[in-house]
Formats: C-alpha cells, sequence, structure tokens
C-alpha cells in the first residue's frame, strides 16, 4: 500500500507541556501528550489524517456517538531502547482488530496507510514524550466514533478517528483478587464481546463495582449460558496454570482475541511450557485449587502485560493461589517485554 506520511498535515503546538510532566511518577493514561491524529470520514470516504495539537472535539448534541455508542478503540504502546530508537508491538495487528470491530459497529474500515502513517507522524512529532525509563512506554489509544448527527437509530455517515498517547509509567496492579462471576456476562453469543467496542466496557463498570464492594478488585468473566466457562480477567484475557500446563480459553464471538494473548501462546510454546487452548471450567479450576495442582492464574493485555491473580472468590468461598519463587508469569513477562523493547532478539518478527 502506497504511504501517505508526506500529505499529512502537521499543525504543530505553540506551547508544549513536556516541562510540566514528572517522567518518574507517571500514573497510567492521565497525562497526555501535545499532538493528536485526526482523520475525518465523511461525503463516503476517510479524508487526509492531520496531526494537531492536543485539544477538545466539538460536536452536535445529536452527534450518534452519545445516543447509540457507534464507537471503538484499540490499546497499544511505542517503547525506546537504550539507544532512543522508537518500537512498537505488532501494531498491523491492532490495525487489523480495529477494522474487524468497525465491520462489527457499522462503522467504515480504516485504509492500512492512513492508520500506519498517521500513527507513524504522530509518533515522529511527538517523540519527545516516548518515555526512556525502563517499564515506561507511550500508552497509544486509536478510536473510532460516530461524529454524524441525527437521533434515527441507524449508522452515522460522519465518524472521526483519534489517536492520542499517553505517557505512561511501569503498571503495577499489586496483589489481585478476583471474583469468578455467576450472574453478570460481558459479552454474549452473536454479540460484541470481540470487539473493542465502548459499550463493552461500560457494561462491565456495574458487576465489576459490585465486586470491589465485596473486597474484590476485578471480575472473572464467564459465558453468558452457564457461567460454567471462565473466559476473561477484567478487560484481560486469562491463563491458568494446572501443574505445570499453561491453559487459556480459545477466542469466539465473546473473547477478545488479545495480542498480548496470542504472543504468550507462541512464546510459552517456543520455551517447552505445555500449552493447552480450550475450554476451561470454574468447577476444574476450584478442584485445582482444593487439590494444590492449581499454581498460577494471571491476566494478560497490552497495559499491565501480565497481571498476577493472588486468589478469586466463588460462591462465597475464597481461594488463594500457592506464591511460587519462580512463576511462568515473571518468566514470560521479561520475555515478551525484552522483546518489545529490543533487549532481547525478536525471534517472531513482533516488533516493529
Ligand atoms: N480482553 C479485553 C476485553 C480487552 O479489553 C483487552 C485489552 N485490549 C484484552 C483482552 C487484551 O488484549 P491485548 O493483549 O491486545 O491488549
Amino acid at each position: 500500500m502506497n504511504s501517505i506520511i508526506n500529505d499529512i498535515e502537521i499543525i504543530k503546538t505553540k506551547t508544549s507541556k513536556i516541562n510540566e510532566v514528572d517522567f518518574d511518577n507517571l500514573k497510567f493514561g492521565s497525562v497526555f501528550s501535545d499532538h493528536m491524529l485526526e482523520c475525518n470520514f465523511k461525503d463516503g470516504k476517510w479524508q487526509a489524517p492531520k496531526v494537531l495539537p492536543y485539544q477538545p472535539i466539538v460536536l452536535d448534541p445529536s452527534a450518534k456517538i452519545f445516543h447509540y455508542g457507534q464507537s471503538i478503540f484499540e490499546g497499544m504502546k511505542a517503547y525506546k531502547d537504550v539507544d532512543e530508537n522508537v518500537w512498537l508491538f505488532r501494531p498491523l495487528d491492532n490495525f487489523k482488530r480495529l477494522n474487524i470491530s468497525a465491520k462489527r459497529l457499522a462503522i467504515p474500515e480504516l485504509p492500512e496507510n492512513y492508520f500506519m502513517d498517521g500513527l507513524k507522524a504522530l509518533l515522529e512529532v511527538d517523540q519527545e514524550w516516548i518515555p526512556k525509563k525502563d517499564g515506561s512506554s507511550l500508552y497509544i489509544r486509536p478510536f473510532v466514533f460516530a461524529s454524524g448527527n441525527g437521533f434515527h437509530a441507524s449508522p452515522a455517515d460522519e465518524y472521526k478517528f483519534i489517536i492520542c498517547t499517553a505517557p505512561s509509567g511501569a503498571y503495577f496492579a499489586g496483589e489481585v483478587r478476583v471474583l469468578i462471576e455467576e450472574k453478570y456476562s460481558r459479552s454474549a453469543n452473536g454479540g460484541v464481546g470481540f470487539a473493542k467496542a465502548g459499550g463493552n466496557y461500560a457494561g462491565q463498570f456495574y458487576p465489576t463495582q459490585l465486586a470491589i464492594d465485596k473486597g474484590y478488585q476485578q471480575v472473572i468473566w464467564t459465558d453468558d449460558n452457564t457461567h460454567e466457562y471462565i473466559e476473561e480477567a477484567g478487560a484481560m484475557n486469562i491463563f491458568i496454570r494446572i501443574n505445570d500446563t499453561l491453559i487459556t480459553g480459545p477466542t469466539s464471538d465473546r473473547i477478545l482475541d488479545g495480542i498480548t494473548r496470542k504472543s504468550i501462546i507462541e512464546l510459552a510454546k517456543k520455551e517447552g511450557i505445555n500449552v493447552e487452548v480450550r475450554k476451561i471450567t470454574v468447577s476444574e479450576v476450584v478442584e485445582a485449587a482444593k487439590n494444590g495442582s492449581l499454581k498460577e492464574m494471571f491476566g494478560a493485555g497490552t497495559a499491565a502485560v501480565i497481571s498476577p491473580i493472588a486468589g478469586f472468590g466463588y460462591k462465597d468461598a475464597d481461594y488463594e493461589l500457592p506464591k511460587l519463587d519462580e512463576t511462568y508469569a515473571s518468566f514470560l513477562k521479561k520475555r515478551i517485554t525484552d522483546i518489545q523493547t529490543n533487549k532481547a532478539e525478536d525471534i517472531f518478527g513482533w516488533r516493529y
């Protein structure tokens, strides 16, 4: 696909905020870089992207995003290595997934060069915002939403594709205790669970708050039909280690095809770990916790890479995970972050 990078208009900010930012104390996703990419869909096509100063978006109150929730997003990161080269991790997979989400939400798909060249142009302008500190990165949030107007419940005729970025420090969730969900679900067969649609997350907040009120930090989503199959951990994919086997559920209509998840599967296999991609039931996990064969549970996603689970609650009982000296979680997290940040050879061709 031909490059459009030279056609991207760049309007730089007159007042950079970078000197106000404490790069040693960055909270996740709360400080935003100087610029954003904006690209509008109108008259039946995507118009040329522009790099602009980070700024509010003006929308009509009847914009369809507010009423019908046509909104999708991605999450990815840029890293700087010791020589200050900038790396992305499997960005084409984020681009493809954005279009999978777009199709499901009846949003016009983006051309690859608009996404990739737009991202490159933005990172070029804001490269000083990519943190150098070990463990830090620039979190990248591409999103698309219906900006077109009208109360008619049908797809909008105008959309905005925006990328903004946030420098972020290392992500430590601490001791995570999770509640296995018995009533609510985040997705259903034939639904939009496999898409990164904004509404999926809105629907998770209430059940998650109920779990927080009971003293847990996160919900383990189970299938909507029987609540017997383990599906995801909050907004992460989930891995369960029973004895020395690492298990994760197969992706489906209901489960997001996470880039961290599929990287972990490939990497773990390469490292000689026995990996099973199969359905796993709550009863199997509870039984394994009782007989001591449950060794680890962890979430996998871009933000935290791997987030170990310390214990879980299910039907008014609590189960603790053992505290192991050597875990698959820390081994795999180090292997992946070393590849992401150019500290290890990229045998899979994931770095970009
Ligand atoms: N599941 C859900 C529901 C998510 O929102 C995410 C975060 N994108 C993931 C899994 C993990 O996906 P990835 O590894 O691509 O970040």
